[in-house]
């Protein structure tokens, strides 16, 4: 396999003949599109620039704890048009759409954020949560921890606000009930939080739950294999080859486009860099790369002289 080239050092044959190369673009959002806390200049003007050259956009995410609402303001302040709820595909989302197929009507335990809770009711989907904010004694925590009505599913995600109570639910419903499914979303090991400052994720919580259940986690997130479906159902993609996926890490974007079939290109504006990038397996390595998605913007004026 060549090693993966600067969209921005291709030919300016070669740049045409990328942007001819697909008709669909899939692009990771933090890291990408927008910082966690905190922007990338250009990238507005360059999801813009690739709608107004034909180009299908749509985005997803392994963060869940933002609202639909949350997510288009973000698209706003970056300027970029006509972007609605369903160019959004995020963990909550895909887990809707997982229960409504796979166990509707069922009741849920949810160790996800207050935002996705919030997704859940609209949704209409039953579920239980805990928000415990008081001192916690070993009998008030022998109260939480009773259940009242078994649950078909616990779901896991990213939720920051994550106590060791709510973890100790989801481990008794999941010991009570040989049934009850653990679905996982955003249980990334590493969450690139700001400019210099990647903290640890929460895929250590998850292999809490997963060891103290002996159960393993149907995921839902990015590098799932069934998000992978998801897109081709949602999207109506017949030619993966045609779709480009665009991210800033090698595991949950790269490696997940190259596993449905979709070119890759990575990013350097999120939590890698061009050395993380090049000293990886090769097979790990991304097609194309590029500085931020504003070099889009660069390319398109190119092949337009
Ligand atoms: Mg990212």
């Amino acid at each position: 396999m060549a090693p993966p080239r600067h969209i921005l050092e291709l030919s300016q044959k070669e740049q045409r003949q990328f942007i001819d190369s697909f008709d669909m673009v899939i692009s990771d959002c933090d890291g990408v599109v927008w910082m966690l806390v905190g922007w990338i200049p250009g990238t507005g003007a360059a999801v813009n620039a690739l709608k107004s050259a034909g180009k299908q956009i749509k985005f997803v995410s392994n963060n869940s704890f933002r609202t639909d609402e949350q997510y288009m303001a973000k698209f706003k302040h970056i300027g970029a048009n006509n972007v609605h709820d369903d160019d959004v595909v995020h963990p909550v989302k895909t887990i809707v759409r997982y229960l409504k197929k796979h166990r509707p009507g069922q009741r849920v335990y949810s160790l996800m954020s207050l935002e996705a809770n919030e997704t859940l009711r609209k949704q209409g989907i039953d579920f239980e949560s805990l928000q415990v904010k008081e001192h916690l004694t070993a009998a008030s925590l022998v109260d939480h921890l009773s259940i009242d009505k078994p649950v078909g599913a616990v779901l896991f995600d990213i939720h920051l606000d994550m106590s060791y109570v709510e973890l100790a639910k989801a481990i008794r419903h999941l010991q009570q009930n040989e049934d009850c499914q653990l679905i996982a979303g955003g249980s990334d090991v590493i969450m690139p939080l700001a400019e210099n400052l990647n903290v640890a994720g929460f895929f250590d919580f998850l292999e809490h739950v997963k060891r103290y259940t002996q159960r393993e986690a149907t995921f839902l997130g990015k590098p799932s294999p069934i998000l992978g479906e998801m897109f081709a159902e949602m999207f109506e993609i017949t030619d993966p080859k045609r779709c480009i996926f665009i991210g800033d890490t090698l595991v949950q974007d790269v490696q997940f486009g190259k596993s449905c079939g979709y070119q890759s290109l990575l990013v350097l504006s999120g939590c890698l860099t061009k050395e993380d990038m090049f000293n990886a397996p090769v097979d790990a390595q991304p097609d194309y790369y590029a500085d931020s998605l504003a070099d889009f913007t660069q390319l398109l004026q190119n092949i337009q002289e």
